[in-house]
C-alpha cells in the first residue's frame, strides 16, 4: 500500500508499478486522477475508487468531471466511484484488494491511497495559536504578533473571497511566502491571490484560475467542448469566480483578469452589506 508525499514515495510506487498487473487508486481527487492516468500510461490495469461520482468532482464541478470520467474510461481505467472505501484486504501481509462500503472487493497487487492531507499542527497544540484545519491567520497571513504561516499549513482570511482559505499548491506556497516576507519588512497589504492549479492527465491539460463552485453557471467563452479544446467561465450571481481551460494553455490565462475583476466586485458587495 502506497501514499504519495515524497520523492522516496514516488520511487517506491514506480518500482511496484513496473511489475504490477492491477492497481487500485483510492481517491478520485487531483492526485488520485493523476496517479491513475500515469499508471495506465505505464500499461497497468487501473481501477479508481472513491465516494464522488466522477474524477475531481469537488475541484472542477459536474461538467468537467464527467468529461474527465469519459477521458479515463476511454483510456481503459475502470471507475468504481460513488461508493466509499472501508478497508484493504491482505494475505500474509500483502495487500490483495480494496473493500468498498458495498462489501465488494476490488482485487489489486498495488494500492495507492490518495485521500487528502491533514496539516501537521500537532506540535503547535500548546502554542496558543488558533488551529483549525491549519494555522488560522488574518488577511496578512499573521497567526499572532510576529508569527506568520505560509503554504499548505496556512489557513488565512482571504479578504476578497470573504472566507478562510487554505490552498495546497506550489503557486500559493511561493506567492504567499513573498507576501509574508513583505509583511515582515513592514508592508501592509492583504494577501488575496486568485487561486490557481493545473493538472495533466493523458493528453489533457486542465488549468483552473479562481474557484468553481458546483452550483455555478458555466458558459464556454473560447473553443469548443466537442473539439475537446475550450475555456469555460464560471459565474455566481453574475460574478465571475473562475475560468477553466481544457487543452487551451495559451488562451485560459488570458481570462484570468475576469476572475480578478470578479473578486473585486464580490469584495465591494461584501463591503456594502457589512
Ligand atoms: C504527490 C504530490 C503532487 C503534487 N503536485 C502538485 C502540482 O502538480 N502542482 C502544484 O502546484 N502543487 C502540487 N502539489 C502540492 C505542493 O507540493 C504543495 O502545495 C507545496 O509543496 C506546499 O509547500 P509547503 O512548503 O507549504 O509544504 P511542504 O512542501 O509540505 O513542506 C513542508 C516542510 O515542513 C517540514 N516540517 C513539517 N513539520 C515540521 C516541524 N515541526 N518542524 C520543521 N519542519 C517541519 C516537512 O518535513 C516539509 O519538508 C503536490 C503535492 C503532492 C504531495
Amino acid at each position: 500500500m502506497h501514499v504519495l508525499r515524497s520523492l522516496e514515495d514516488a520511487q517506491a510506487l514506480r518500482a511496484d508499478l513496473l511489475t504490477a498487473a492491477r492497481l487500485v487508486v483510492v481517491g478520485e481527487g487531483v492526485l488520485g486522477s493523476e496517479i491513475a492516468a500515469t499508471a495506465r500510461t505505464l500499461g497497468v490495469d487501473v481501477t479508481m475508487a472513491g465516494p464522488q461520482s466522477a474524477p475531481m468532482a469537488l475541484q472542477v464541478g459536474p461538467m468537467v468531471s464527467e468529461m474527465l470520467a469519459e477521458l479515463h474510461r476511454d483510456n481503459g481505467i475502470r471507475l468504481r466511484l460513488g461508493v466509499g472505501v472501508v478497508g484493504l484486504t491482505e494475505v500474509d501481509g500483502h495487500v490483495t484488494g480494496v473493500r468498498l462500503a458495498t462489501d465488494e472487493v476490488l482485487p489489486a497487487d498495488v494500492v495507492v491511497v490518495a485521500i487528502g492531507a491533514i496539516p501537521t499542527t500537532g506540535w503547535l497544540a500548546d502554542s496558543g495559536l488558533q488551529l483549525d484545519n491549519g494555522v488560522v491567520c488574518d488577511s496578512r497571513c499573521r497567526a499572532a504578533d510576529g508569527i506568520y504561516a505560509v503554504g499548505d499549513v496556512a489557513r488565512w482570511h482571504h479578504e476578497q473571497l470573504g472566507a478562510l482559505v487554505r490552498l495546497e499548491n506550489r503557486t500559493n506556497a511561493t506567492e504567499q511566502a513573498a507576501a509574508v516576507a513583505g509583511a515582515i519588512v513592514g508592508e501592509d497589504e492583504c494577501y488575496a491571490p486568485v487561486p490557481y492549479f493545473w493538472t495533466d492527465q493523458f493528453d489533457v491539460k486542465i488549468q483552473v484560475h479562481g474557484t468553481l463552485p458546483a452550483e455555478c453557471e458555466v458558459d464556454i467563452v473560447d473553443g469548443d467542448v466537442s473539439a475537446r479544446r475550450f475555456v469555460a467561465r464560471y459565474r455566481t450571481d453574475g460574478i465571475v469566480t473562475g475560468v477553466l481551460g481544457w487543452n487551451m494553455p495559451k488562451q485560459s490565462p488570458l481570462r484570468r483578469q475576469e476572475v480578478v475583476d470578479g473578486l473585486a466586485v464580490a469584495a465591494d458587495r461584501v463591503a456594502s452589506t457589512t
